[in-house]
């Protein structure tokens, strides 16, 4: 078991990474001050790893859980408010503690109410997908989704802990975890070469679920997300090297239809159109392309638009990302392996071009 400290002044908190955490009282108890705690978590978790979280909080005053459904479709303010519904009515305090104990649509929410919830109250994180435990339980973006966009709600809130338990990552779907594995080959590759090089090494035991590669990936994964967030917690720049290969990916995802691909899916195959696109502007050479696609494909990913998918429908999802400043699209682009910058002189036929390369 090893621990890292994502450093945000007053909201600085720890990140546990080990196997068997959930059920040892000891990871849970310094970072929960009051006599009630509330665990949010979904259909599916809950009969997988609930038990074992519920064990270590025996000693508590008041403990309740809720169960939401599954899936995106629910990261709501309707289900936000069912968790609001049950803390009244159980009478929860400002001093009581939410655990998140699922992916990242229990994480977001559960920080969200956490948030909301009597101006505030503490909550811990008990992310049980890859995705949750590299990506979206680090850096305190918390919400839901509204029918006019994905994640318009919400708020910036730390919580007092993460508990990233790779016990809990046995169970996961394979698609699921590949998913994960996207957004971990994206920290190497924008800020980290030296990890990137350890993926290509390791990249089958990674994919076998080996507990040690994990643990070191999650590790480094959650490192270089803290870093760059410990610098811009806000994301008025440096935060946003973060979206790299997300604006191609958000394009697959609204054109295909939410669901379709998976999101890890879309930035894998939006990262090697930004990394075309980084080398049709003169940065990096193709033999770092190749190394990136034949990593997307030990990780099971896909490494280019999916098929039917035409430049235009990109071009015109693109234009509606949220990415835009003052009518110019802003991208993230290589610099180098390890090396990212944001740019918004990026002329659109490049664009076309490195979308053509890429299946498009
Ligand atoms: P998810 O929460 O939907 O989980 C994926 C699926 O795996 C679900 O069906 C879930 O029930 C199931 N599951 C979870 N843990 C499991 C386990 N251990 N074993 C078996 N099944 C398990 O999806 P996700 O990929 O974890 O997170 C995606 C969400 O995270 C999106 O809503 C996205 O907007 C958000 N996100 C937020 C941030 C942020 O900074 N806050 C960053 C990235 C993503
Ligand atoms: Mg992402």
């Amino acid at each position: 078991m090893h621990c890292l400290n994502v450093e945000l002044g007053e909201r600085s908190y720890p990140i546990v990474i080990g196997s068997q955490l959930l059920g040892d009282p000891q990871n849970l108890l310094p970072y929960i001050r009051g006599r009630q705690v509330c665990v949010v978590t979904n259909e599916t978790v809950a009969p997988l790893y609930l038990p074992q979280l519920l064990a270590a909080l025996a000693d508590f005053d008041k403990v309740d859980t809720i169960e939401l459904p599954d899936g995106e479709a629910f990261k709501t303010l309707d289900t936000v408010n069912r968790i609001f519904d049950l803390l009244l009515e159980r009478r929860h305090n400002r001093s009581t503690t939410l655990i998140a104990l699922g992916g990242g649509v229990v994480g977001d929410m559960t920080g969200f109410a956490a948030a909301c919830y009597q101006r505030g109250v503490d909550f811990v994180q008990i992310p049980t997908t890859l995705l949750a435990q590299v990506d979206s339980s680090v850096g305190g973006k918390t919400g839901v989704n509204h029918p006019l966009g994905k994640n318009m709600i919400g708020a910036f809130y730390q919580p007092r802990v993460v508990l990233a338990d790779m016990a809990t990552l046995t169970t996961l779907p394979e698609r699921e975890f590949s998913a994960g594995v996207a957004e971990v080959i994206k920290y190497g590759l924008i800020c980290d070469e030296t990890f990137f090089c350890w993926l290509e090494g390791n990249i089958s035991r990674l994919m076998a679920r080996d507990p040690q590669a994990l643990a070191y990936a999650v590790d480094r994964s959650c490192r270089d997300k803290a870093a760059v967030v410990a610098e811009d917690e806000r994301e008025s720049g440096r935060r946003a090297i973060l979206n790299f290969g997300h604006t191609f990916g958000h394009a697959i995802e609204a054109v295909q239809g939410y669901g379709a691909w998976l999101h890890g899916e879309a930035v894998a195959a939006g990262m090697v159109m930004a990394a075309e696109l980084s080398r049709l502007r003169g940065a990096i050479d193709a033999g770092l392309i190749d190394r990136i696609r034949v990593l997307l494909e030990a990780a099971r990913l896909p490494q280019a638009a999916p098929a039917g998918m035409l430049t235009g429908e990109f071009l015109d999802a693109m234009a509606v990302d949220k990415k835009i400043v003052d009518g110019r699209l802003r991208l993230v682009l290589l610099r180098a392996l390890g090396d990212a910058q944001v740019v918004d002189d990026t002329p659109k036929a490049l664009i076309e071009q490195a979308l053509r390369h890429c299946g498009a």
